[in-house]
């Protein structure tokens, strides 16, 4: 989609940090990191956000769960924990309006949710 930060990136007009990549997503280091470790999931598809993965689509979820189990083993938090997690709309600070999973790891994270 055209003027979308996240398909610049993944067609590779906007530089990133790849992390990982297959048929399905494209993942880079975000550019404000939250923790050692915070890599983007982001869909190859351009879909705006969580609500968006229903029907066929949902499919999509199974393979950013996928992608980062291979993420967390390869930046070495597979067994020290991570999280992953998608920000969605107006009170969840969605930023970007293509569908992406922050995937944090590599210190304590905090318990509090919000
Ligand atoms: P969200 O606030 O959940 O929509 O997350 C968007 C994330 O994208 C933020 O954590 C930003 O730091 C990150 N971000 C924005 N622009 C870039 C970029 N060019 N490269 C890497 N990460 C970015």
């Amino acid at each position: 989609m055209e003027d979308c930060l996240f398909c610049s990136i993944i067609a590779g007009k906007i530089p990133s940090a790849k992390v990982y990549e297959d048929e399905y997503v494209y993942a880079f280091r975000d550019i404000n990191p939250q923790a050692p470790v915070h890599v983007l999931i982001v869909p190859r598809e351009h879909l705006q956000d969580a609500k968006a993965l229903k029907g066929e689509k949902a499919l999509i979820a199974a393979k950013v769960f996928e992608a980062a189990g291979r993420i967390a083993e390869q930046e070495g938090v597979s067994e020290t924990g991570f999280r992953v997690i998608t920000n969605c709309g107006h009170d969840g600070c969605q930023s970007v309006q293509h569908l992406h999973f922050h995937l944090l790891g590599g210190k304590q994270l905090s318990e509090k949710m919000d």
